[in-house]
């Protein structure tokens, strides 16, 4: 397993990946589980959807969660008999849930309500440590199903709906472009930008269902650069993932002479984000921004720390 692991070549997914409108009806729900979500997931009524039978529920996950939260619902659900975990929710309560499986060995169904993450498919889980956003790669976070069921759409406002498929463009553009990417990741890429492009600029929000899927298993399999890299920074002053990779994916791809520039500068346009500025001091930023090796080390020309001043001031200049 170690040796498969090094092929530069290889692509890694759930096994199995259920897709399609209404596909969360045609699932036959096991008894005994655990369900991993927000406050405002459960309150949307969409766990009545799933008739389970027996099931625990955690939903206290919020934007941006912090690893302790992963011990709190070990600690809460120690004396619970529950053998599966569902994860329900945005990338939050789905990086959350499988964490928490990771740890107890738990089967792992990841339902995502919101389309742009691409959690459901990947081996990653970003959780806060110290405050700081940090993301675990390990294949003991893939799930054992992922569903993929574009209903839950209908219940998203226009504000998460452009938030996460600006993720999902900023995931494929960057991981196509990703030092460790293949022609297979490249291909999944391709697919999942022209596909959540034409969701966007036609208004048929049905593709980002499909589109960010395309993205999960693409960039899951390869890896984001450094858009990703200079979104964190932001994050850590409370502006959300989606809204900062608008901005620091664009200039990211300037930098990289990436092909998906204008593509994404006129969808980042046509989606009317507001701008953002980076309030700590950009030196101080840029030195963090430096030290974030998985993403900077997959990126396709070097970077310095002049480099990344630059950039970050570009953006706060409103140039980006
Ligand atoms: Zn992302």
């Amino acid at each position: 397993m170690l040796l498969i692991s090094k092929c530069m070549n290889s692509i890694k997914q759930p096994n199995f990946i259920i897709f399609g409108k209404n596909s969360i009806d045609e699932f036959n729900f096991p008894t005994n589980c655990l369900v991993i979500t927000s406050k405002g997931a459960k309150s949307r009524g969409w766990l009545d959807r799933f008739k389970l039978k027996n099931y625990d529920v955690f939903d206290k996950v919020e934007p941006n969660p912090s690893i302790e939260i992963i011990d709190e619902i070990i600690s809460d659900f120690r004396d619970s008999n529950f053998s599966h975990i569902i994860g329900l929710g945005g990338g939050s309560s789905l990086d959350v849930a499988k964490f928490v499986a990771l740890k107890l060995k738990k089967f792992t169904i990841l339902i995502p309500t919101t389309f742009g993450s691409g959690s459901e498919v990947t081996r990653i889980s970003v959780l806060k440590v110290n405050g700081k956003k940090q993301s675990f790669h390990d294949d003991g976070l893939f799930a054992d199903v992922a569903i993929i069921d574009s209903q839950f759409l209908e219940n998203s406002s226009q504000d998460i709906i452009k938030n996460s498929a600006i993720d999902a463009l900023a995931q494929c553009s960057e991981a196509y472009d990703s030092k460790i990417s293949n022609n297979f990741t490249k291909f999944l890429c391709k697919k999942a930008f022209d596909v959540l492009e034409n969701g966007i600029m036609n208004e048929k929000y049905e593709d980002l269902a499909i589109g960010s899927l395309y993205s999960g298993l693409g960039f899951g399999n390869s890896s984001t650069t450094l858009g990703h890299a200079l979104s964190y920074v932001f994050s850590n002053e409370g502006i959300s993932h989606g809204h900062a990779l608008a901005f620091t994916t664009t200039v990211a791809h300037k930098f990289n002479n990436s092909i998906f520039y204008d593509r994404f500068y006129k969808i980042v346009k046509k989606l009317n984000f507001k701008e953002i500025f980076l309030k700590q001091d950009l030196a101080e930023a840029a030195e963090l921004v430096l030290s974030d090796r998985k993403h900077l080390d997959n990126n396709p020309r070097q970077i310095s720390k002049n480099d990344i001043v630059f950039l970050l001031k570009k953006i706060n200049d409103g140039n980006s």
